[in-house]
């Protein structure tokens, strides 16, 4: 059996080294595929913008034609402190110069220094570093596990997670996710894992069951269109947690590291959550991701049982100290709640009497803009007016500036998107009249 398929492999390794695709309709759809990559030897998992970035310092972002962009998407939540800020990027360069990389196995100082660092701005006594977030969220159920099943002697295994919500895209963690279309084609998922509505107590109270190890949520659902979670809600969920002896899991990934204007968003919650990740922003935009617990979880995660090749490797380990220190000289979570406010204020100003403009909603500068249409065409028309910006599912448009930014840059935003917005819907409605 093992041999057979192993030539199975063979053969088809053959054929793809020969040039030639498997017979008939494979081979069309290899060609179509082929074709819509244009001559790239990447897989083609990213719709990508016809647009090459090159350069960036703060809020401002350069193409390879020399047109110059002011950035509203950081990345995707990652360039926190701008491009290049300059403390880290001296400490990284400093580090670059020294030691790249060691093995876990040896002590790291540099990780030392940025795990005390952030349990001294959380409630969290312990970290472990990774890469990203799917990874980190992908230790936090592993965490949660081996503490229900080592710890505590209990075969607790499940994770209940909720509907719109967004942990990754290893397969546990996009099992975890509340949005069908990460799962599509991916079958069969990893057992252990339950959905439930969010805001619907009743419905959480009645998923939990004899091998319920954990209920992870995001604060803030922001790749689920920005949806701020209702407070009291969070507190219920955490009182439920401990009645029943289940771990919190907070998905930090893209709240934490100041965007919504606490360290971590679970901080304005009232909360302290068991287990929470992190990942983004974390390093400035080097990659690098953590999981924080409680003291009392040390015990599940002995030596040996979990590990990560790069994790908290010395020039990321640097990278998030000195983003950590950045932030704490700068204030940046209290910054970020003036910002917050300021941004949400102008745009209340600015689409007051824009009823393509539903609702603005969002937490420190993690902002969404629910619109009354799809609004992809408002992020190329934003591309071609040098300002970026991405959306959160199909109608809402989520702003995500750099935790420095200033009030002119945001003014520049607000006045671009305004008019935008104008264009597009005065367009919009001459089109609909033409048709009548
Ligand atoms: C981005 C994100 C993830 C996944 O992080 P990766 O670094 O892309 O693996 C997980 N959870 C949340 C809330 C996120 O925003």
């Amino acid at each position: 059996m093992a041999h057979s398929k192993l030539q199975d492999s063979t053969a088809s390794t053959d054929s793809i080294a020969n040039g030639t695709a498997p017979a008939g309709k494979v081979k069309d759809q290899a060609a179509h595929a082929a074709a819509e990559a244009g001559g790239s030897a990447l897989l083609q998992t990213y719709a990508r913008y016809p647009v090459n970035l090159v350069r960036g310092h703060g809020s401002w972002l350069w193409d390879d034609q020399g047109n110059r962009y002011l950035d509203f998407m950081s990345g995707l939540a990652v360039t926190n402190l701008g491009h290049a800020p300059e403390k880290v990027k001296e400490k990284v360069k400093a580090q670059l110069d020294t030691l790249w990389h060691v093995s876990n196995l040896f002590g790291i100082p540099q990780q030392e220094q940025a795990a005390r660092l952030l349990t001294q701005v959380t409630g969290a006594d312990a970290v472990f570093f990774c890469n990203s977030g799917a990874e980190a969220n992908e230790a936090a159920i592993k965490l949660a596990r081996r503490y229900h099943q080592k710890v505590k002697g209990e075969e607790r295994y499940e994770v209940i997670t909720f509907e719109q919500s967004f942990h990754g895209r290893t397969l546990a963690t996009l099992t975890a996710t509340g949005q069908q279309k990460v799962k599509d084609g991916f079958l069969p998922l990893p057992a252990g894992f339950v959905t439930v509505p969010l805001h619907d107590l009743e419905a959480l109270k009645a998923a939990i069951g004899p091998h319920t190890a954990a209920v992870m949520l995001e604060m803030v659902l922001a790749e689920g269109g920005v949806y701020p979670v209702d407070k009291e809600f969070v507190q219920q969920v955490a009182a439920l947690c401990k009645q029943e002896g289940l771990l919190l899991i907070i998905d930090e990934v893209q709240t934490g590291m100041g965007r919504t204007g606490s360290w971590f968003a679970h901080q304005q919650y009232g909360i302290e959550p068991d287990i929470f990740t992190s990942a983004k922003g974390i390093a400035s935009g080097l990659p690098a991701g953590a999981l924080l617990a409680k003291d009392y979880l040390r015990e599940a995660f002995t030596a040996g049982t979990h590990a990560s090749t790069f994790g908290g490797n010395p020039v990321s380990a640097a990278a998030i100290a000195a983003t950590i220190e950045t932030m704490l000289e700068e204030q940046i979570p209290e910054r970020v709640k003036e910002m917050g406010e300021y941004l949400q204020q102008r745009l209340r100003e600015a689409f007051a009497d824009q009823p393509f403009v539903k609702e603005i909603r969002g937490l420190g500068l993690l902002i969404g803009i629910e619109c009354a249409a799809p609004v992809a065409e408002l992020v190329t028309a934003g591309q071609k007016n040098k300002l970026l910006f991405v959306t959160a599912g199909p109608n809402v448009i989520r702003l995500l500036p750099n935790l420095k930014v200033s009030k002119e840059e945001i003014d520049q935003a607000v006045d671009t998107l305004a008019a935008l917005i104008n264009t597009h819907t005065a367009a919009a409605l001459a089109e609909k009249e033409e048709n009548q």
